[in-house]
């Protein structure tokens, strides 16, 4: 969510006049783009800023932005412990970015952070700004703001809100304008993507006849316009609309909620050709207690039942999962039960994190129930063992099948080969003797595997890139 954010400010900088560079020391602008999910982001954030305190006494004109999630909860605050920021901004203010820096330039410092509730739609969803994409073939979709669950551990619901769905029938003009640009890869995104429309149905529900059929086509989309007008539109339909939109040729999303996962989202997956065969699904914790206590939702029976039901529907389906250790009042029995959940579902990869409090949330606390941190370690070596071993597994299975790679480019590490991902989300590398466009998709034989990686062989180019390559401007100063 932040570095799709962090596009749109590039975008907004960019279409401004300026030009990206690599170096602070180059910049006119500096954005400090945050996230209190991650660990220590406030120690961090505070670092970098210290790190940029004498660039600025050298060149007071310098401009010092910090945005994203930690300014959203810490306002007034980032400006206390640090006096040459320029300007604070909130998650909500993304479209404000250059007003307010050009604001700071004349008043001095600016602090700006703005509730969902005052915003509307095109503020929210800011679809019509610039983008400056990391790729040109890739887009996130932002599909939902906010969240509205309340697990122990997390702050974004304080950060960013109750759940908002951007109407159904822009997110489908969105990503026809996408696929129109060359992009054929979007990853739909939110915070609890797959609760996606709850809102919406609501609010067609309550006021159904209040709307205009225009209205109405924008919210629902075209084919709940004129027919059955039931509790529409659900994510499950958003796949397939989006699925079949002519150039895109993957859909990937992230992140669903199990206890969200419903027959029709898995029924969805297994129908429309582009949405890639790869669920990620946070597991959390494989204790019942533990879950319980997190507010997950779910026990870690219909977790498996979630996963099973998915994997009797998609053939070859790749799953991978969030698992946190060591939350507050974990005992050793509830960490074998996330043990034996992950040796039973045997994922693809998961992304494991030792638990650490968050302020403001729940779990933070806590305090008396905390583990022990060596504890906590221990068992994360436990885990990743095992997440180790299925993963690896995971990869040798795919030696001598032949899976669709869309290529990134020339490998960082070997420039005689190529990289790609394939539609498990695997990297994958290959010998090339003739140049292919990033965004080209091709067909790789696996002839080796390890724990992060594959090796194959080029079969065949299937799709070529479509997107305008951009050609970099270089700035013109007098002769
Ligand atoms: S569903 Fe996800 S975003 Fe929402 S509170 Fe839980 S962990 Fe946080």
């Amino acid at each position: 969510m932040n570095e799709n954010d962090s596009e749109r400010i590039a975008g907004l900088l960019v279409e401004d006049g300026m030009v990206p560079t690599d170096s602070a020391e180059d910049a006119d602008v500096i954005v400090l783009n945050t996230c209190c999910i991650r660990e220590n982001a406030d120690n961090k954030l505070y670092g970098a800023l210290g790190n940029l305190k004498s660039l600025k006494a050298d060149r007071p004109e310098v401009q010092i932005l910090v945005g994203g999630c930690l300014a959203q909860k810490d306002k007034d605050l980032i400006q206390q412990r640090a006096g040459h920021v320029d300007v604070v901004m909130g998650t909500f203010n993304v479209h404000r970015t250059t007003e307010l820096l050009a604001q700071a330039r004349v008043e001095g410092p600016v602090m700006e952070v703005l509730e969902a509730a005052v915003l509307d739609e095109n503020e929210l969803f800011p679809t019509g700004l610039p983008t400056d994409r990391a790729v040109d073939y890739q887009s996130w979709v932002t599909i939902q703001v906010g969240c509205d669950n309340s697990c122990a551990f997390c702050i974004v619901p304080a950060v960013r809100g109750p759940e908002i769905s951007k109407p159904f029938g822009d997110l489908v003009a969105e990503v026809e304008g996408l696929a129109a640009d060359g992009v054929s890869e979007i990853t739909l995104l939110g915070q609890n993507v797959n609760s996606y429309g709850r809102d919406l149905a609501l609010r067609l529900r309550s006021a159904d006849h209040h709307f205009e059929e225009r209205e109405f086509e924008r919210i629902a989309g075209a084919e709940w316009t004129h027919g059955d007008r039931r509790a529409r539109p659900l994510f499950a339909d958003l796949l397939r609309a989006v699925g079949s939109v002519e150039g895109i040729h993957r859909v990937r999303y992230t992140s669903p909620h199990p206890k969200d996962l419903r027959p029709e989202i898995i029924a969805a997956m297994a129908e429309t050709d582009s949405v890639c065969e790869h669920l990620h699904l946070p597991l959390q914790s494989g204790s019942d207690t533990v879950l319980a206590a997190m507010h997950r939702g779910y026990t870690a029976e219909r977790f498996l039942d979630k996963v099973r039901l998915a994997r009797a529907a998609i053939d070859d389906l790749a799953i991978t999962s969030d698992i946190i250790v060591g939350f507050p009042g974990e005992t050793e029995q509830d960490f074998l039960g996330t043990l034996e959940v992950a040796a039973e579902v045997g994922f693809d990869a998961v992304y494991t994190f030792i638990y650490s409090p968050r302020p403001g949330t729940e779990a933070a606390e806590m305090v008396e129930s905390f583990v022990d941190h060596a504890v906590a370690v221990e068992r994360m070596e436990r885990l990743r063992a095992v997440v180790e071993r299925s993963s690896l597994r995971a990869n040798q299975a795919r030696i001598g099948r032949t899976d669709e790679v869309l290529v990134e480019g020339v490998s960082k590490r070997n420039p005689e080969m190529l990289t790609g991902r394939t539609r498990h989300n695997k990297l994958i590398h290959f010998p090339s003797s003739s140049k292919i466009r990033p965004g080209t998709y091709a067909k790789v034989e696996v002839t080796d595997a390890s724990l992060n990686h594959m090796l194959g062989e080029l079969i065949e180019i299937t799709h070529p890139a479509r997107h305008r390559t951009k050609i970099p401007v270089l700035a013109a100063g007098p002769q």
